[in-house]
Order: C-alpha cells, then sequence, then structure tokens
C-alpha cells in the first residue's frame, strides 16, 4: 500500500513537473536569407542550424524562437513541421520503424568495442577516459601494433556524436575500427596505417544524449545536464577551451538556447575527458564527425581571419572531398568553418587546432538537405556513409605517416566545391 502510494506520487510528480516546466521540444523548421540572419544575430540569441541551401539558411526552432524571429520583423522564407517529433510520435523511430534498428546505441556500441578488444587483443584496446554526467563511460578504442605500448608514432584521433541526434556520425567511426582489425591481416594499405599510427577512436562523445535522442526526443542535440529552471544540456561542441564565448554568435550563454556553451570552458565531463586525454596523447590530426550537410569543415570556426595553415587544411579537405567523390559520386563542400557560413567557438575542432597546432576537420555526413532524410538516415545509409568515407580515412591517417601524396589521386576537386567553398566565402567577404 505504502510502496503504491510512493509510486503514484512518483508518477504524479512526473506529470506536474513536465506540465508546470512546459519543457517543449523544438518542432519547427523555418528558413532565413542569410542576410536577414546576419541581422537577425546583432540583437538576438544564435539559432539551430540545421543546414544551407543557396543564400537560406534552415534553422530548428521552439515556439519561444519562432515568436522571437516573428517579432523581429523579418522574413520567414518557408515554414515547415520537423518530420516525426510531434505528440503523435512520443517515441521517434529510426527509419526503419523500430527504435534504433541497425544503428548502435550506447550499450550496443561497448560491446562492440570490447569483442573487438578480445578478438583482436594485440591490435586493439578499449580506454575509458571518463565518465558523461549521468555516469556512462566515455570509451574510447585504441587500434595499433603493440597496443599496449605507447609507440613513438601519429596519434590520430577519430570521434563522433559530439550530438546526440547524429546517429550516423556513431556508425562512421565505430565501423572504421572494426573495419582496421579486421583487415589487417588481409589489406596491405591498413596494415600500414595500422602499424604506423596509434589511431584513437572515439563513437559516442556524447552518451546521454545519444540516449535521449533514441528514447525521448529523436531531434535532441545537447547533452543532458541540468541548468536548473527545468532546462537541459549543453552543446559540448561549444563548450572547448580555445575561444570558448568569444562572442554570442557562434555560441549562447543561454542555457535554453540549442548552442549553449555552458558555464565555463570545460564545465562537462565529456569534454573535461578530452581535455585530460588529448593532452595526455596529442593528436597530430583529428576528424569529428557530425551529420548532414556534406561539408568538410577546418579551423577557424570563431573568426573569418583565416587560420595560419588553412591553406594545408584546405588541401587535406580536398583530397577528403575527392575520394568521396570517387565512391559514391557525392559532393562534399570543403572549407573553413566560417566558408559554410556556420559561426561557431568553443568547438572540438577550433580548440585541438589552437591547443595542439595540429589538422583538425569536422565532417557533416549525407545527406545534404532536409528533404533526402536530414537527421533520419535510413539503415542503408549506415553501409553508404561508411564505404564513401573509408578511402578518405585511411589517406587520411596514412598522411600523417607517410605525409601528402597528391599525385595518388589527381581528379580535381569537385567543381560544385569551388562555388560553395572558398569562393563564396571570397564572394561574400568582398562584399562586405
Ligand atoms: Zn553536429
Amino acid at each position: 500500500m505504502r510502496k503504491n502510494m510512493i509510486l503514484f506520487s512518483l508518477v504524479l510528480l512526473y506529470f506536474v513537473a513536465f506540465t508546470a516546466m512546459g519543457q517543449e521540444f523544438p518542432d519547427t523548421v523555418i528558413g532565413i536569407s542569410l542576410d536577414d540572419y546576419r541581422v537577425y544575430l546583432k540583437t538576438r540569441a544564435p539559432l539551430d542550424r540545421l543546414y544551407s541551401r543557396g543564400e537560406d539558411c534552415f534553422f530548428l526552432v521552439d515556439h519561444n524562437e519562432l515568436q522571437q524571429v516573428e517579432a523581429s520583423g523579418i522574413e520567414i522564407r518557408g515554414r515547415t513541421t520537423a518530420p516525426l517529433v510531434g505528440s503523435a510520435h512520443p517515441v521517434i523511430s529510426s527509419a526503419q520503424g523500430d527504435i534504433n534498428g541497425a544503428y548502435h546505441n550506447y550499450n550496443e556500441t561497448g560491446l562492440l568495442l570490447r569483442e573487438l578488444e578480445t578478438r583482436f587483443p594485440g591490435m586493439a584496446q578499449v580506454i575509458t577516459i571518463g565518465y558523461s554526467i549521468e555516469g556512462r563511460e566515455l570509451n574510447v578504442i585504441k587500434i595499433s601494433d603493440n597496443v599496449q605500448s605507447d609507440e613513438s608514432e601519429p596519434n590520430v584521433f577519430i570521434v563522433g556524436c559530439h550530438h546526440a541526434r547524429e546517429w550516423i556520425s556513431v556508425e562512421v567511426p565505430l565501423l572504421f575500427a572494426k573495419y582496421l582489425l579486421e583487415n589487417y591481416s588481409l589489406d596491405l594499405g591498413v596494415q600500414r596505417v595500422v602499424d604506423g599510427a596509434q589511431i584513437y577512436i572515439m563513437p559516442i562523445q556524447n552518451p546521454d544524449g545519444l540516449e535521449f535522442s533514441l528514447h525521448t526526443y529523436r531531434l535532441w542535440r545537447k547533452n543532458r545536464r541540468y541548468n536548473g529552471d527545468f532546462i537541459w544540456g549543453v552543446d559540448t561542441n561549444r563548450n572547448y577551451w580555445y575561444m570558448w564565448g568569444y562572442d554570442d554568435n557562434g555560441s549562447s550563454p543561454y542555457p535554453e538556447s540549442e548552442v549553449y556553451r555552458g558555464a565555463a570552458p570545460f564545465s562537462e565531463p565529456e569534454t573535461q575527458a578530452l581535455r585530460q586525454f588529448l593532452t595526455a596523447n596529442p593528436p597530430v590530426g583529428s576528424i569529428s564527425f557530425h551529420n548532414y550537410g556534406q561539408d568538410i569543415l577546418y579551423p577557424w570556426g570563431y573568426t573569418f581571419t583565416p587560420a595560419p595553415d588553412a591553406v594545408l587544411m584546405y588541401n587535406i579537405a580536398g583530397q577528403i572531398a575527392r575520394r568521396i567523390f570517387l565512391v559514391s559520386g557525392r559532393i562534399y563542400t570543403y572549407g573553413s568553418m566560417v566558408t559554410a557560413l556556420y559561426l561557431s567557438n568553443g568547438d572540438f575542432t577550433d580548440w585541438v587546432y589552437g591547443a595542439f597546432g595540429s589538422p583538425a576537420f569536422t565532417i557533416e555526413l549525407s545527406p545534404e538537405y532536409m528533404e533526402e532524410g536530414g537527421f533520419f538516415t535510413s539503415e542503408q545509409m549506415i553501409a553508404e556513409a561508411f564505404a564513401e568515407n573509408l578511402p578518405a580515412l585511411l589517406y587520411f591517417v596514412d598522411y600523417f605517416i607517410s605525409g601528402p601524396d597528391e599525385n595518388q589521386n589527381p581528379l580535381p576537386p569537385p567543381e560544385k566545391s569551388w562555388e560553395k567553398g572558398f569562393f563564396y566565402l571570397h564572394q561574400n567577404a568582398a562584399q562586405k
């Protein structure tokens, strides 16, 4: 009886809490011209940017933000309800219908990593580098010959899933780890990178957020920090130290924002763990996977001033784009983060480049637009995304062993990249 009362009270409390706090998830996608958005940013907080198309940028907004945009008087060019987030879909699923289909959740990822460690004891080692806010393991798998010893080989770091809803960004790094181990004895190219480098792969940077996206709200982005006032989440990809909080356009000081940068640099256990781990194992190169947009981006994100190694990173990004194009014919745009008109500060790549001076890339996986699925990548897409990124990943690791080999693939960059990339930036800069 007493037990029942307690249970009843808890259930009641749960409903009251949810009603009272009006926890409202963003459910509308709006388009705004880039010029209008720049004007908007002068007086208001940044919005959750999903993708760009031509002169328009598309954002996921909640009711309050929508009212703010309307009140600002700027033109809303297109408005649609975000797919599958209405009240009719309390639990959101994979494109195939069940909760995550072939996608790996936190537990499944952990199991696969441990299985690989067991199957390949000399080459794979799972390292728990910390714990998330809700106590989940933050796991990195190290892949190298003589994996138990720290050799004087270049450290290459690959990470996925800073952002909870970007499920496919777990798969590409995870499948890369599996591929390296399973093909070591079959493929000389694989052998070369495993023998020559120490490859660190972290499929899930934000496990709490991923689980929340799986079970509660499919479009969840941040981690699960409780900020008070019934507001949750820090954007862990705005929480890194370098140029943290540089301005309020590239990140937000407001907890309710989808790009909330947290109370201080490295305030989150998910970023603290990486600070500690990468300081002890400084990377010579790194890639952070996201989706969507089909972009390859490099620092800086916080400023329009080109990074000292902008040309080097531009060339590497171009080589990555070429290799992807050769596999699938998909065109990934490349350029610095601001080329993609994606101002950000406190993100992973700016920190890695700023702190370690090594080339750092964000790869926004397929698709390019929301109409092609957006975050709702199909199960079939897992194999496609991995296949199209595999030669690029092998090239990337090998670059730090063998150096640039630009003649390996003399294909010119996809034409559209130039239009949308540097050319576009210069065009915009010239207009300023
Ligand atoms: Zn992302």
